[in-house]
């Protein structure tokens, strides 16, 4: 079994796979002002097994369109949007998020947690802004700095793990650099990310390795798990996922 067959298995029994709530996907929806509209054409990219894709679907109406590149999440979306009663609202696509087959100008709203980072923070908001109809929303999460200065061990860990990571100020520049408005910023919270997100994947920590017999590559990967909770144990204050909505303007 290969590493991302590692990934997907740490991940897919999970109810979300990146820090969050309903309650942060709630706020977003009323930030963005969302909640009186109709017929919304809505893509949730990089949705993983739907955890904002099925927020999105209870409070919104309209189509979702929910993308990611691995099936068995989509299958398992599908799974949980059949059992929330969301099927008809909710359509899978598998296709990567620098790749999309969306027509120019043709959705409402796009939505992302925690996923944009894959094709980083900017190139990622550039690429959908084309997507989006004139004043369409975008709503997404990123790892954010939550001061302008930082223990050294801690800067050097995300510089070499995500190097664009930045301050709000500097996500919000970018934003109104590249065709966009800001609706609303907030910061997400540690009960968003160590027991919305952490705590249930620690407790899926044992039976990975169980499956995996403890191979190298399963230790591995547990190990960065927990290295990269004790590092957001020691330092929440100084970083996190912003929470950034804006609308396209032009
Ligand atoms: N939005 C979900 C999942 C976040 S985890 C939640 O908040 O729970 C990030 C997701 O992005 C994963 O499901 C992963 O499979 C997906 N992903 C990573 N790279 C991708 C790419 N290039 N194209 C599409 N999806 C991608």
């Amino acid at each position: 079994m290969d590493d991302l067959q590692l990934l997907i298995d740490l991940h897919i029994d999970g109810d979300r796979q990146g820090p969050g709530g309903d309650d942060a996907t709630t706020q977003a929806i009323a930030l963005a002002g969302l909640q009186n509209l109709s017929g919304l054409k809505i893509a949730d990219i990089g949705c993983g097994t739907g955890a904002a894709t099925l927020a999105l679907g209870r409070q919104l109406d309209g189509h979702i369109t929910a993308v990611d590149f691995l099936p068995q999440f989509l299958e398992r979306l599908e799974q949980r949007a059949g059992e929330a009663g969301l099927a008809g609202k909710i359509t899978t696509l598998a296709a990567s998020m620098d790749a999309l087959p969306f027509t120019p100008n043709s959705l409402d709203v796009i939505w992302s947690e925690g996923a944009i980072y894959n094709m980083g923070f900017e190139a990622g908001i550039k690429y959908v802004h084309s997507f989006l109809k004139p004043g369409g929303v975008l709503a997404v999460s990123e790892l954010s700095w939550f001061t302008n200065q930082r223990p050294a061990e801690l800067h050097d860990h995300w510089m070499q793990a995500y190097p664009e990571v930045d301050t709000a100020s500097a996500k919000i520049a970018q934003l109104e650099n590249n065709g966009y408005s800001l609706l609303g910023y907030f910061p997400l919270t540690r009960t968003h990310w160590i027991d919305n997100y952490y705590r249930p994947m620690q407790h899926r920590f044992d039976k990975l390795l169980a499956k995996y017999r403890q191979t190298a590559e399963s230790v591995a990967v547990v190990q960065a798990e927990r290295a990269e909770i004790a590092l957001y144990e020691k330092y929440a204050d100084y970083f996190g996922y912003g929470f950034y909505i804006a609308h396209k303007v032009g």
